[in-house]
């Protein structure tokens, strides 16, 4: 048996191909049907093509091909399409047989469908051809000559590829793991004709081109390719095979890709079994089906009509091509589940391919980097009509003229009225310069408010600075931003080294990646747009109150305090109360008849702790809400709004209302004045459900950073879709069918700890500046920050590198897990390999007994399979050169000599010889 076949029985062994094996074919009869002659044929193919009559033996020693237990029938019945679909998808005993079976429906006197099912172990696509070829001459009267009966050899042992990376296709949900019911989009194309190529080839090339552009490099498709020799051109039996083709990114014209392409088509050893990383219906998640169809032969006295290929039920993987490429066109059918990829995202899959085609056909030599596949227009949040001049001291003072002895703040019982509040920063704002950046070392209360308030209304822009911060921390950022004014708890400071900041609200510091945090200069008019955007999605009245929980070092801190005072509403402010401490918090939304709370994810697991009153308004952002927490945290609350946006676009940029039985999670639409772009690595457009970078545009783009033209230059771009400047985002998003943003990572290695944002080579900058350190490495792992460190000389305390960071970083941002490393994974081009590092986690003692007899038995089987001596318990199978035929061979012999039943994918789990006894001692 070969390897084909042998990988088929493994894959329906493992329980995971569905109907997918299921071939079929119909030959439409129309006029007067000679129906002995049919069964003649039918007698005459089974004679000549010993393959159909065939099961499949299992012994110790392998697989082989013995006689079916009973003959392949013809059957008669009506026709019906139920019918029809019955017999596809009908099981087959494999060990039994028959593998093949006829059927002949009647739908009229003068009309019949002739059926024939088989599995793929003994049939292949050609198979098809030869089956109806032969049909049709025995039918016509012919003898058909006896073939050599080919005896397929000892399956050579596959290779194992590694994990593959995920596929990127539009409104991909997941990528299944086994068969899935299915059912295909069709469409037939002549073909483009493009000197030196196959019109095969020309289409295979669109398909890799379309996959690229989708996003997609490095991706392996797998291309089914007949492994038929002159031995066996003629045989019915399955002989084809799977090999990978990589996915090259898109550059270039298309004829040079396309010949590029038939380059590696050519290179590709045909024969060369490959397996993936689990038993699969399909190697690759994405694969090619190829085959060029005979012309159709000619039943004598008889009109026919074939049809080719009977779906089987079931989808294999995501996304499969099968191309049949007949005399006058080729046949597409692109096959899927729509639990995988909706089929309306496959129907435009396939219009994108065929606008490919259709660029290809008009010129060879396109840039595929620029085809136009489908422009997808910006969304654009509402445009909202106020005065895109106003700013806050104007809201807030309409505020105060409306309701002057109303409750403005609320902090540690203390209470001022908008009067009040209006008083003190009036008086504040007089001894402040204009046009100046002013800083604020205040902890959270009612003095930083009034402050904050006082600056904007001198015409100033306020730079928070945290007073728990490390002293150096805070030096730092002095020194960056240069303000002309300090006010802290020891009054107001007027520096001489001051310099001056036009059109800003605020300049808010963020974590750089070159090592020093950068400042983001806010315009009023983006503070203001965001304030009333904000007033309309949660609908912020006089009688709400707000908890302003958030250290001002967080842009969101400006929401908090200012959406409430410019909407005649309260803010309370939780300034002797941590955000991490739940109870207390809770205790003061009750206390206090708090209505809006605005937090990170982090924020809400410690609330919800704590026993929540009802009714709240609740606003999560600052990173990526889990689908778990926000199914806890929304039949707690009135409201649940999943809030994003960068400080570089003024605090919130997109929103959505999170309904009551959330299934999945995202970031919604743009809020009012915000254009959003998801563009491609080319800066192109990307099509609707594909993954590309999220851009912003509108009125909440910052001015930039403070000082920092070049770096500024490379974030704010020029509007290439529309007026204005798009900030770059560096998060991956893509359009939900109905329109909502869905937020997948960073483009960057940029992370969120506890809401805080890090940019993890600011702390590898810091961790090299220690003596001992020649290398650092700084990533997530779980919640928590991993530090890998490359020592200069004898490896120092994690507590003393600790030290060293907690004098110049805030306390987030010092790793809690730490790691000396010999050297730092790099990557092919010798860049710092994230992803390859190790995760910090003390080493595990071996939990099995080595000497127990169960574990000796195993050893025994697995060297023996292997032919290697000496097995250690933990040692996995596949690093030892295991594969599927090694896994069969060790499973019949654990039922031979232990009666164990060992399901096939338990070995992919779990693949070391402890890890099966284990297996073995639970099942028992
Ligand atoms: P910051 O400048 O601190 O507001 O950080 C902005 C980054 O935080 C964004 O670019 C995202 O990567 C992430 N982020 C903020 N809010 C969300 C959210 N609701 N969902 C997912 N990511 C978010
Ligand atoms: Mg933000």
């Amino acid at each position: 048996m070969n390897a084909a076949a042998h990988g088929v029985w493994f894959t329906e062994r493992a329980g995971v191909a569905g109907t997918v094996y299921h071939m079929a074919l119909g030959i439409w009869f129309d006029g007067h049907l000679n129906v002995p002659a049919v069964e003649q044929a039918c007698a005459a193919v089974l004679a000549r093509h010993p393959a159909l009559s065939r099961a499949v033996g299992e012994d110790a020693h392998g697989l082989r091909f013995v006689d079916a237990a009973e003959k392949v029938p013809l059957t008669h019945g009506e026709h019906s399409d139920e019918r029809v679909r019955q017999e596809i998808e009908r099981p087959y005993r494999l060990e039994r047989g028959p593998l093949a079976r006829f059927t002949l429906l009647r739908e009229r006197p003068d009309r019949h469908l002739l059926l024939f099912t088989a599995h793929h172990l003994v049939f292949d696509g050609m198979s098809k051809d030869l089956l109806v070829r032969d049909l049709a001459a025995a039918y016509s009267g012919h003898e058909l000559a006896p073939l050599p009966d080919v005896v397929p050899g000892p399956a050579a042992a596959p290779e194992r590829i590694g994990p593959l990376p995920q596929p990127v296709l539009p409104d991909l949900r997941s990528v299944p793991e086994a068969a899935l019911p299915g059912t295909t989009v069709d469409f037939t194309t002549a073909g483009v004709d493009v000197g030196g190529l196959t019109r095969f080839e020309v289409l295979l090339a669109a398909i890799h081109v379309l996959l690229a552009r989708y996003g997609n490099a490095g991706l392996s498709v797998s291309l089914g390719m007949s492994t038929r020799t002159a031995q066996t051109k003629d045989a019915i039996g399955l002989f084809v095979n799977e090999a990978p083709l990589t996915v090259a990114p898109a550059t270039g014209g298309f004829r040079g890709y396309a010949l590029e392409l038939r380059r590696r088509l050519r290179a590709l050893d045909r024969h060369r079994p490959v397996s993936g990383p689990r038993p699969a219906p399909a190697l690759t998640p994405v694969s090619v089906g190829y085959r060029r169809r005979a012309p159709e032969p000619a039943f004598a006295g008889v009109a026919t009509s074939v049809q080719w290929s009977l779906f089987s039920g079931s989808a294999r993987n995501a996304l499969h091509f099968q191309i049949v490429d007949g005399p006058d066109a080729m046949a597409v059918s692109l096959q899927h589940s729509p639990a995988a990829v909706p089929t309306e995202a496959v129907a435009r899959i396939g219009a994108h391919l065929r606008a490919i085609l259709d660029a290809v056909a008009a010129d060879a030599d396109a840039d595929i980097a620029a085809l136009a596949l489908e422009a997808e227009p910006a969304r654009h949040g509402t445009p909202r009509e106020h005065d895109p001049h106003t700013t806050v001291p104007h809201l807030f003072a309409e505020q105060v003229r409306r309701r002057p002895h109303d409750v403005a703040v609320v902090d540690a019982g203390r209470k001022l009225t908008y009067a009040e509040l209006d008083a003190a920063s009036a008086e504040l704002a007089e001894r402040l310069p204009t046009g100046a950046l002013v800083a604020i070392r205040l902890g959270r209360g009612r003095h930083a408010l009034t402050a904050m308030l006082a600056v904007m209304r001198a015409g100033s822009a306020y730079l928070p600075v945290d007073p728990a911060y490390p002293p150096a921390r805070q030096q730092l950022i002095l020194d960056d931003a240069r303000p002309s004014a300090v006010i802290s708890d020891d009054g107001l400071e007027l520096p001489a080294t001051g310099e001056g900041v036009a059109d800003a609200a605020y300049v808010m510091y963020t974590s750089g990646s070159t090592g020093t945090p950068k400042g983001v200069v806010v315009p009023p008019a983006a503070l203001a747009n965001l304030l009333l955007a904000m007033a309309d999605v949660v609908g912020s009245t006089p009688a709400d109150r707000w908890l302003a929980l958030t250290s001002l070092s967080f842009d969101i801190s400006g929401l908090e305090l200012l959406l409430p005072l410019v909407t005649g509403g309260r803010v309370v402010i939780a300034s002797e109360t941590g955000a991490a401490d739940g109870r207390a918090v809770a205790d003061l939304i009750r206390a206090e008849a708090v209505t809006h709370v605005q937090a990170t994810p982090s924020g809400w697991r410690a609330l919800l702790e704590a026993d929540l009153p009802p009714g709240l308004t609740a606003l999560c952002g600052g990173e990526a809400l889990p689908l778990d927490l926000a199914r806890q945290l929304r039949p707690r609350v009135a409201r649940l709004v999943n809030v994003y946006g960068p400080t570089e676009t003024t605090i919130w940029s997109t929103t959505d209302e999170v309904p009551d039985e959330p299934q999945q999670i995202t970031i919604g639409r743009p809020i009012a004045n915000t254009q959003v772009y998801l563009v491609d690595d080319q800066r192109q457009p990307v099509p609707a459900g594909v993954w590309g970078e999220l851009w912003l545009g509108g009125r909440g783009v910052a001015q930039g950073y403070l000082r920092r033209p070049e770096l500024t230059a490379q974030r704010f771009l020029p509007n290439p879709f529309g007026p204005g400047t798009v900030y770059r985002t560096g998060d991956v998003c893509r359009w939900t069918p109905d329109g909502r943003l869905e937020f997948r990572g960073r483009t960057d290695s940029q992370i969120k700890i506890r809401g805080h944002r890090v940019e993890p080579e600011e702390i590898e900058t810091r961790l090299r500046e220690h003596p001992a350190v020649e290398q650092a490495a700084v990533a997530l792992q779980g919640d928590q920050l991993a530090a890998h460190i490359v020592a200069r000389g004898p490896a120092p305390e994690p507590a003393e590198l600790r030290r060293h960071l907690a004098e110049i970083l805030p306390p987030a941002l010092v790793p809690g897990l730490w790691s000396v490393l010999a050297a730092l994974p790099l990557t092919a081009n010798g860049k710092l390999d994230r992803a390859a590092l190790p995760a910090v986690t003390p080493p595990r003692a071996p939990s099995v007994d080595e000497g127990d007899q169960l574990t000796a038995a195993l050893r025994q089987i697995w060297q023996e399979v292997l032919s290697i001596d000496d097995i250690g318990l933990h040692e996995d199978l596949f690093d030892l050169g295991g594969h599927s035929l090694t896994i069969t061979r060790i499973t019949a012999r654990i039922m031979q000599r232990l009666g164990v039943d060992v399901p096939l994918d338990v070995f992919f789990d779990t693949p070391t010889i402890a890890e099966i006894a284990a297996y073995i001692r639970e099942s028992a």
